[in-house]
């Protein structure tokens, strides 16, 4: 609010030193063009009052010299009779304008006794008037002079003015004295002598007005005659005139100039005066300044107004926009939340959806596989064989169907914890083995030996990427190879990024399919499905795993020929450790020979050989080997012979026999699938073969049985996968079954039933935990969701027990139906060893019991 106020006075701040600037440059430059014009009216009032002074001056002069002349004219001729004045005086008026006429007194003498009107009887004048009217003046004139005692005070030779104060003159005409001596010689009165010398007076009338002339042109003029004389004490008015104009308007300045013109006993003083009107100003430059100055200070207000207009518009728009953005801010966070909330619930429906298809599905598939065992007719075998394969598809889908809405709901985080590659790599591979075999499909492996195979990353999701491409690879695929091949990212310079690549000889994709398979639900025609099964999901699933990996997915094939679909993935280089480092091994002795029909086949097993510093050489045909036996000297002669089981001239078999008849001798080594292993077990013992191996081969393998044939430190011939048989030398063991589902129970037991396991049963956690504490378990298997007491507290009670106790801590491993992360992760919390995922597969739960009570040799 304050803020609003200061923002309020600011505004107005701003705006009253605008408009005082404004004005302060209007009032400057207005008074420059004021003065300006002012300047020049003034001047032009100097010129004219100048040319009237100077006229002015010239008649006054003319008017003095009027009375010299007079002087001398009757110095001239003393005994003038009026005549002679009156002739001599219109010579006079006729010359001089100005001139209203003259007066002549031949003595001035003052009288005893005052003289009044109606007194005739006075000394003798003269007079002669333009006007005859003027006489009466003359004669007022006459008896003035008199009755004051005028005469008296002038002397000789003074010429005085004297204004007609009081009289139809005054302030429009004016007398000019001058006192002269006259001498009488003849004269009437006895007692006056020839030798008397009188006073006498000679005046001129002048008309002051028509002193100016006709010089007075510009109205406005007050003019002023003044006459001071040294024989009177103050001066006298002789002539005044108000300004003409008397309505001149408003008066802007007032102008005024005297002029003076001096003569021996008086002076004339004239003033001119003006007060100039204001529309005698030159307005027009006043007016365009003031225009200027207005306009001016309006365009500066204007601006400033336009400014705090806009500032104002933009602050009201901020205003807008920022509660648009806080509502939207709000509307987004509303929807975040009820977005993350409807994912929260997504993935609980899909837990929960999972362990409700999960649980029934456990119970099919473990039966299926049970009732296999037992004794069924052709018929019955097919059948079960049919839901047992429904319910592997079943499964898939669900797992395909959570990993996808996992994905979706962006939930799905991957793990970046170290691994090892290459064995990541070849389980995959292992996995498909059998698969493979049965298809009479090569399924080869290799990882480029340069590569650094210690690495950070999600092993798991890496294998299921693989398993899917490794899985289509074969589906599609009659016969020929399946090749899984990693290498280094040639574009990625830190070596973190990888390629993986399956190619298949297979029926491969027709072009305009290629994009659109990696879509959900797609495959290339619908026919797909009957024919080889799928959901059209792993791809989905493979691309999506590929991007959280940093990577991307894609495909070349050829219709007919086949179809190699590559991956990339970022997967950081973890240092190896020393023992790790010190795995590397090397063949230098070794001259290797390869015996292998499938071209794809020898050269992965050659690179493999050379990167270990092998001597290599290679033959598709058994001729070939014979020949180079035979040609080459015993020191290059081949050492060990890898030799292929599945040849199609001559099985591997064969081939050694007739290599050994030809009495070729070296050590052997057979490669072949493990379904040709069971059969040919007995067989590899009785010909003398020097050891075995499965493929596809795996790195390590082939590495330590070439270098223990190498040294002579001859290993068990069996390499391989270790079987876990049901055999009779596996350690017996006590185990608590914690589980609800009495179905499932039935199955773990019936998985077990083989095995020297004792099992004791319990049907929910609080069970559990009394039978736990009662008797000694070698190990618990505990399910989770289980009404009473779930799985996690069972669990945690139990360890809760053993500490304090002082036991050690009996394996516990869960199973969940759950196969989310977040789930394992909360049973390791609880204190679980490890965990099974339902459906639990007989092999894997064997294998984890007997991985966590010690080996399974007694
Ligand atoms: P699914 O295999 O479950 O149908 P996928 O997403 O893995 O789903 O594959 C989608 C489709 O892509 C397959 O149905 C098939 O038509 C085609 N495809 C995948 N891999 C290959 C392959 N190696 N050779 C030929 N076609 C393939």
């Amino acid at each position: 609010m304050k803020s609003m106020q200061d923002e309020e006075k600011g505004r107005w701040f701003v705006y009253f030193v605008t408009i005082t600037i404004g004005l302060a440059f209007s009032i400057t430059l207005l008074s420059i063009t004021w003065n300006n014009a002012l300047e020049r009216n003034k001047k032009e009032f100097t010129l004219e009052s100048f040319s009237l002074r100077e006229s002015v001056a010239r008649n006054v002069r003319s008017a003095h010299n009027v009375t010299n002349n007079f002087t001398a004219f009757f110095k001239a001729s003393p005994e003038l009779n009026e005549n002679q004045f009156s002739v001599f005086t219109k010579t006079l008026l006729l010359q001089h304008e100005f001139i209203e006429g003259a007066i002549y007194f031949p003595a001035l003498e003052r009288s005893a006794n005052p003289i009044n009107d109606s007194e005739v009887m006075m000394p003798a004048f003269y007079q002669a008037m333009r006007e005859e009217h003027h006489v009466q003046e003359g004669l007022k004139l006459y008896r003035g002079i008199y009755n004051d005692g005028l005469a008296n005070t002038l002397s000789t030779g003074d010429v005085l003015t004297l204004a007609g104060e009081g009289s139809e003159f005054e302030g429009k005409k004016y007398w000019m004295f001058k006192v002269l001596d006259v001498e009488q010689s003849n004269s009437d009165s006895h007692e006056k002598t020839s030798e008397k010398v009188n006073q006498a007076l000679i005046g001129v009338l002048v008309d002051s007005a028509k002193l100016f002339g006709t010089s007075v042109t510009s109205t406005g003029l007050a003019l002023t005659i003044f006459s001071n004389a040294s024989s009177l004490s103050a001066r006298q008015l002789l002539y005044q005139r108000e300004s003409m104009e008397a309505d001149s308007g408003w008066a802007v300045a007032l102008l005024e100039e005297e002029g003076m013109t001096q003569f021996p006993s008086y002076s004339i003083k004239l003033n001119v005066k003006k007060e100039l009107a204001w529309q005698e100003v030159d307005k027009e430059l006043v007016f365009n300044a003031l225009l200027i100055g207005v306009g001016v200070t309006l365009l500066i207000i204007a601006l400033v107004r336009a400014k705090d207009q806009q500032s104002r518009e933009l602050k009201e728009r901020n205003i807008v926009i920022e509660r648009q953005v806080s509502e939207q801010t709000k509307e987004l966070a509303l929807t975040r939340d009820q977005a993350l909330e409807a994912s929260r619930v997504k993935s609980e429906f899909l837990a929960s959806m999972s362990h409700e298809i999960r649980t029934p599905l456990n119970a099919i598939i473990g039966m299926s596989g049970l009732l296999e065992e037992t004794p069924l007719n052709t018929e019955q075998k097919n059948y079960i064989s049919v839901f047992k394969k429904a319910g592997d598809t079943l499964l898939s889908l669900v797992n395909d169907i959570l990993d996808l809405s996992k994905i979706e709901a962006q939930q799905l985080e991957l793990e970046n914890i170290s691994f090892n590659l290459l064995e990541t790599i070849e389980e995959s591979v292992e996995i498909y083995a059998l698969k493979a075999a049965e298809n009479e499909v090569e399924l080869l492996c290799h990882v480029d030996e340069e590569l650094n195979i210690y690495r950070l990353g999600d092993p798991a999701r890496l294998r299921q990427i693989i398993l899917n491409l490794i899985s289509n690879a074969l589906k599609f695929t009659e016969q020929g190879e399946v090749v899984v091949r990693v290498n280094a990212d040639p574009d990625d310079k830190n070596g973190s990024t990888l390629v993986f690549s399956v190619s298949d000889s297979g029926i491969g994709i027709p072009a305009e399919k290629l994009e659109s398979i990696f879509a959900s639900f797609t495959q290339v025609d619908s026919s797909t499905t009957r024919k080889y099964g799928g959901t059209g999901l792993g791809l989905t699933i493979s691309r999506s795993l590929s991007e959280l990996m940093e990577g991307r997915i894609w495909v070349e094939s050829e219709e007919g020929i086949g179809s190699k679909f590559c991956f990339t993935a970022k997967l950081e280089e973890e240092m190896p450790d020393e023992k790790q480092a010190a795995n590397n091994t090397s063949l230098s002795d070794s001259k290797v020979l390869i015996i292998d029909d499938n071209a794809v086949c020898r050269e992965i097993l050659k690179t493999k050989l050379l990167a270990n510093g092998a001597i290599v050489h290679e033959a598709a045909i058994a001729e070939d080997v014979y020949a180079l036996f035979k040609n080459s000297n015993e020191d290059a002669k081949p050492n060990i012979v890898l030799v292929d089981f599945k040849m199609p001239k001559m099985n591997g078999f064969e081939f050694i026999e007739d290599l050994q008849t030809r009495g070729i001798n070296t050590k052997l080594i057979m490669m072949l699938g493990a379904a040709d292993l069971n059969h040919n077990m007995s067989r590899i013992k009785e010909a003398g073969i020097d050891a075995y191996l499965l493929k596809p081969i795996k790195r390590n393998e082939l590495i330590q049985q070439l270098e223990s044939i190498q040294s002579g430190d001859m290993p068990e011939k069996s390499t391989g996968t270790k079987k876990h048989s049901e055999r009779d030398d596996v350690k017996p063991l006590r185990i608590l079954l914690v589980e609800d589902n009495p179905d499932n129970r039935l199955l773990i037991k019936a998985y077990l039933k083989k095995l020297p396991y004792d099992l004791d049963e319990a049907e929910n956690g609080q069970i559990a935990v009394d039978k736990f504490r009662d008797s000694k378990f070698d190990l618990v298997l505990m399910d989770v969701q289980m009404p009473v007491m779930d799985g996690h507290e069972a669990t945690r009670t139990i360890r809760a027990w053993e500490s304090d106790n002082d036991k050690v801590n009996t394996p516990i491993i869960s199973l969940t139906a759950h196969a989310f992360k977040e789930e394992i992760d909360r049973c390791l919390e609880a204190g679980c060893n490890s965990h099974l995922s339902k459906p639990v597969k007989k092999a894997t739960l064997i294998s984890t019991i007997q991985e966590y009570t010690g080996a399974s040799q007694s």
